[in-house]
């Protein structure tokens, strides 16, 4: 989608910092990184928001679980732990508007919302 950031950085216009490249999904470093590892996992498709995912698109969700596992276990955080996080709309925090999972590690995270 035109003026989307994430987008951008999937056509390369932008460039990044890439972990993980498929014909559906990108992985890359956080340009902020919260944690000693920050990486955001994203759908090439430009699916707004969790919020306005289709039927469809349900299978890619999986698959996204599947890179960040793959992820964790070639990056060698896997055995001590990771969290992953989805940031849904205006109250979820979410600021960019495309979406994307926040795979974050390398240390122990502390303040549990949940
Ligand atoms: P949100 O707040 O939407 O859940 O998360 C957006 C994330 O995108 C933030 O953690 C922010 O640091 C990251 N980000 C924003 N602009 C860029 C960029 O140009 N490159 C990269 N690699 N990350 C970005
Ligand atoms: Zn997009």
């Amino acid at each position: 989608m035109k003026d989307c950031l994430f987008c951008k950085i999937i056509k390369g216009e932008i460039p990044s910092n890439k972990v993980y490249e498929d014909q559906d999904i990108l992985a890359f470093y956080d340009i902020e990184p919260a944690a000693p590892i920050h990486i955001l996992v994203i759908p090439k498709k430009h699916i707004t928001s969790l919020a306005h995912l289709e039927k469809e698109d349900e299978v890619i969700i999986g698959k996204i679980y599947g890179v960040i596992n793959k992820i964790a276990d070639e990056k060698g955080f896997k055995d001590n732990g990771y969290r992953v996080i989805v940031n849904c709309g205006k109250d979820g925090g979410q600021e960019v508007m495309h979406l994307h999972f926040h795979l974050l590690a390398g240390r122990q995270l502390g303040e549990k919302i949940v």
